[in-house]
């Protein structure tokens, strides 16, 4: 489970000298979840994070390490959402402590991808997310009506951390939203990128690929990530 600790550590790195606001979690001052999907029209919109072509990263990594998300909480680099006024770029990162699921390999992968798709089962109310899987972007528009009720990241990431929560493995989720336009979300994007690559270098292990590193086309993502070859092992 230590797959994504790399990219935990290389986020925070590079996050490491902004200012940020931060907030502990309380599920008390959640925002409304709307429990299903919603649909928020362009002319009740009052912009979108991500929105005309601006950057809209997100990415999610779990860790069994204690240290590295050591408590619930939202941490918010940049304006905040009743601050902006128009489209503008933006990510989520999410970042979670759980426990050993147990078993083998496979219980671990399952647990991780289930975790993964909370994400398909957040809704809160006026903040329509649009993810897109194939290129990692989620784009998010705000509703008038959201943002006159003083929508805020604090409210929404509550939202987010309750529905992780749920599940018994989750011990703590810390969770990253950053709008700050003089942030380099290229690095974003590509440690977005290495997230998925990791994921499905470990979707292709457990659906049987071949041990053969010498003819694998993933083999620059087990270059680089610590565990991914000796999880192959394991499993052959
Ligand atoms: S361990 Fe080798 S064979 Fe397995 S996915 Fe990585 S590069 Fe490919």
């Amino acid at each position: 489970m230590e797959l994504y600790d790399g990219i935990i550590t290389r986020t925070r790195e590079f996050l490491s000298q902004r200012p940020f606001q931060r907030w502990d979690y309380d599920p008390s001052q959640a925002w409304e979840d709307a429990g299903q999907s919603e649909l928020v029209l362009g002319r009740d919109s009052a912009y979108e994070l991500g929105g005309n072509g601006t950057f809209a990263v997100h990415y999610t990594c779990v860790t069994a390490a204690p240290s590295l998300v050591d408590r619930d909480e939202i941490l918010l680099y940049g304006p905040d959402l009743t601050e902006l006024r128009k489209d503008t770029p933006y990510a989520r990162l999410s970042f979670l402590n759980i426990a050993d699921p147990g078993g083998d390999d496979e219980t671990a992968y399952r647990a991780i991808r289930e975790i993964e798709f909370v994400k398909y089962h957040v809704f809160p109310r006026g903040f329509m997310l649009r993810i897109s899987s194939t290129d990692q972007r989620e784009q998010v528009r705000l509703s008038r009506e959201a943002i006159r009720k003083d929508i805020s990241f604090k409210t929404v990431g509550f939202d987010f951390i309750k529905k992780h929560r749920e599940n018994p493995l989750v011990k703590h989720v810390q969770m990253l939203f950053i709008t700050d336009t003089s942030v380099d979300y290229r690095t974003l994007e590509r440690n977005a990128k290495t997230t998925a690559d990791i994921t499905g270098t470990l979707t292709h292990i457990m659906e049987g690929i071949a041990l053969n590193c010498s003819s694998c086309s993933l083999k620059p993502v087990c270059d680089e990530v610590e565990g991914m070859r000796e999880l192959h092992l394991r499993r052959n």
